[in-house]
C-alpha cells in the first residue's frame, strides 16, 4: 500500500518491489551482495549481526513470528519430540531460526534431523515428500482446509519461543551514509501498514489484481485477519523493536548453540541521529508555534499516549515471560526469576525446592483423544499448580507437557507433602475434551530438588529423580537426596 498510495513517492522515493520465494533463498544475502537496498527477514538476522554481517534491522512487523511447522493429522506428528528423525521442509538457517530455536529448546539436535530446503509448495507435504513443513500460520493452513486436508499446527509460541518476525533490514552503510533514506523509506513502509490494516477489503482487492492473482480473495481475508492479530497494532507502535527483546532473542540463539558468535547487538537497530542543532532551531520555532495553540490538547494527548506505551511495553515483557497455553510462566520467565530466588537464597534461613513434573504418558492421551484435549489437560494441571502456588513461589510450563514448580522457603520434607497433594488432586481429576464427547484423567511424576548451586545443577538433579519416578511405575515422586 506504501507503493499504490503514493507514500513512497511523496517522500521521493523510486521504490520496486521484488517478491520473495523460491527464487531469492536469502534475503540477507541478496541484501548485502548489493541486489537490494532493503529487505524483509525473519528474527534470525540476529544471528547474521552476531557473526559479523554488516546489517541492520529498520522495524519489526510482526510483533509475534506467523512462522509454523505443520504436519498432517495423519503423521501422528503433534509436537516437537515427535520431529526428531524426520524429514523436514525449512528455509535454510537463520531463517526461520525460531523453528530450530523451540526444537533446540525441546532437546531435539539438529543431527536428529533431516533438513531440506523448502519447495515452497504445501502439496510435498500431502504428498508425503516430508512430515514437516515451515509455513506461516496465516497461509498454508487456508490451503490446507480448501483441499480438505487435515493438519496440525506445532507453534513455537506455545513452547515458550515468541520472536520478531517481518523484519525490515538494511545494511550497515545505507543506515549510516543515506540516514534520511532510510528513515523516509521506513516512515512510508510502516504507513503503507497502518494503510493496509484500516483497509483489509481495498487491500485485498488490490494485492489479487496486481500482485497475488492465484490467492483467492478469501484466501487474502484470511491472511490478513491472522497477521493483524500477531502485528498488534492497538496495542503495539507500528515496526516497534524493544532492545532488550532483541538481546533476548539474541541471548536464546547462543544457548541453543545455533551461534557460537558474542551476542553483542551494538548498532543493531536503525536509530537516526539526532538532527544537527540548526535544523533543531528551526524544528523548535514551528512546533512551538504549533504547540501554543495545540498545548491543551497536546498534554492530554501525550499522558494517554505514554500510558499506552508504557502498558504496551509491560505487556510484551509479559508475553515473553509467559506461555501462551496455560498461562504460567515460560522456560524463559523461569529461568530469569529462579535466578533472582537463587541469588536471594543465601538470605533465607530455610532451604529452597524445586519439583520437576511430567505428565505420564500424555502421547497416548493425544493419540486417544486428540491434540485439543491434551492442551485442555495441560491447562487442567498448571491451574492444579497455580493453586499450590504462594507468594513469591514459581510455576512454570518448562517445556511441552513438563511442568516446574519453585518453592522459596520449603524444605524436602514440605515440598514431598506438596507434590504429593497435587499428585493426588492431578490422578482425582476429571479432564472434558473440549470438541468431543469425552473424558479422561492423567498422572504424572515429579522428581525434587532442593536448591543449591547454579540453576542447572539442581534442575540436573531434579530431572534424574523424576526419571527414577518414571522407571518405577510412574505417578509418584522421586527425591533427588536419595540417589546421592
Ligand atoms: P512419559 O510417561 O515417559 O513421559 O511418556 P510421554 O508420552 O509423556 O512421553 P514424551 O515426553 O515423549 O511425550 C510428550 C508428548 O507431549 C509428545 C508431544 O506430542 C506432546 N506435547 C508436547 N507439547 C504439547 C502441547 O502443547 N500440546 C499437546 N496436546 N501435546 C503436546
Ligand atoms: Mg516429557
Ligand atoms: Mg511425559
Amino acid at each position: 500500500m506504501a507503493k499504490e498510495k503514493g507514500f513512497y513517492e511523496s517522500s521521493g522515493l523510486d521504490v520496486e518491489l521484488i517478491e520473495g520465494g523460491p527464487q531469492s533463498l536469502s534475503p540477507t544475502a541478496d541484501l548485502l551482495s548489493g541486489k537490494v537496498d532493503f529487505a524483509i527477514t525473519g528474527s534470525g538476522v540476529a544471528i547474521d549481526r552476531m557473526e559479523g554481517k554488516p546489517v541492520v534491522a529498520v522495524a519489526a512487523i510482526m510483533q509475534t513470528s506467523p512462522i509454523v511447522w505443520i504436519t498432517l493429522k495423519s503423521s501422528n506428528i503433534r509436537g516437537p519430540l515427535d520431529m526428531a528423525g524426520r524429514n523436514l521442509l525449512i528455509m535454510p538457517p537463520p531463517e526461520s531460526a525460531e523453528l530450530l530455536t523451540m526444537l533446540a529448546r525441546e532437546g531435539i539436535r539438529q543431527e536428529q534431523l533431516t533438513m531440506t530446503p523448502t519447495t515452497y509448495r504445501v502439496d510435498d507435504l500431502i504428498d508425503g515428500k516430508a512430515d514437516a513443513y515451515d509455513g506461516y500460520i496465516s497461509n498454508e493452513p487456508y490451503l490446507l482446509k480448501q483441499k480438505g486436508v487435515e493438519y496440525n499446527i506445532i507453534n513455537p509460541r506455545d513452547y515458550g519461543v515468541n520472536f520478531y518476525s517481518d523484519v525490515l533490514i538494511t545494511t550497515e552503510r545505507m543506515a549510516e551514509d543515506k540516514q534520511e533514506q532510510v528513515k523516509a523509506f521506513r516512515d512510508a513502509t510502516l504507513k503503507g501498514w497502518e494503510y493496509a490494516l484500516n483497509n483489509i477489503e481495498e487491500t485485498v482487492q488490490l494485492i489479487h489484481q496486481h500482485y497475488s492473482p492465484d490467492k483467492t480473495l478469501d484466501h487474502l481475508r484470511y491472511e490478513a485477519e491472522t497477521l493483524k492479530a500477531l502485528i498488534m497494532p492497538e496495542l503495539v507502535q507500528l515496526g516497534h523493536m524493544n532492545p532488550g527483546r532483541w538481546q533476548y532473542i539474541a541471548d536464546s540463539y547462543r544457548e541453543l548453540n545455533m551461534t557460537q558468535a558474542d551476542s553483542d547487538l551494538d548498532g543493531f537497530l536503525f536509530k537516526p541521529e539526532e538532527r544537527t542543532s540548526h535544523q533543531l532551531t528551526i524544528a523548535v520555532s514551528v512546533i512551538s508555534v504549533l504547540l501554543l495553540s495545540l498545548m491543551g490538547i497536546a498534554i492530554f494527548k501525550f499522558r494517554s499516549l505514554s500510558t499506552k506505551l508504557v502498558a504496551a511495553n509491560h505487556e510484551l515483557n509479559e508475553l515473553i515471560r509467559t506461555d501462551y497455553l496455560t498461562q504460567v510462566s515460560n522456560r524463559h520467565g523461569f529461568t530469569e526469576l529462579a535466578k533472582i530466588v537463587i541469588s536471594q537464597s543465601h538470605r533465607q534461613p530455610e532451604p529452597s525446592s524445586f519439583i520437576l513434573f511430567d505428565i505420564d504418558f500424555f502421547k497416548s492421551i493425544n493419540d486417544e483423544f486428540g491434540h485439543q484435549a491434551g492442551d485442555a489437560a495441560l491447562v487442567s494441571f498448571a491451574k492444579i499448580l497455580s493453586a499450590h502456588r504462594r507468594e513469591h513461589d514459581i510455576v512454570a510450563r518448562l517445556g511441552g507437557e513438563e511442568f516446574g514448580l519453585l518453592l522459596c522457603g520449603a524444605d524436602e520434607v514440605a515440598a514431598s507433602k506438596i507434590a504429593n497433594k497435587i499428585l493426588t488432586e492431578l490422578r482425582e481429576l476429571t479432564i472434558q475434551c473440549p470438541t468431543a464427547n469425552c473424558r479422561f484423567s492423567i498422572t504424572a511424576s515429579a522428581g525434587i530438588a532442593t536448591l543449591s548451586g547454579t540453576l542447572e545443577a539442581f534442575w540436573h538433579k531434579a530431572d534424574k529423580a523424576l526419571y527414577k519416578a518414571k522407571e518405577s511405575g510412574r505417578d509418584s515422586y522421586f527425591l533427588a537426596s536419595a540417589l546421592d
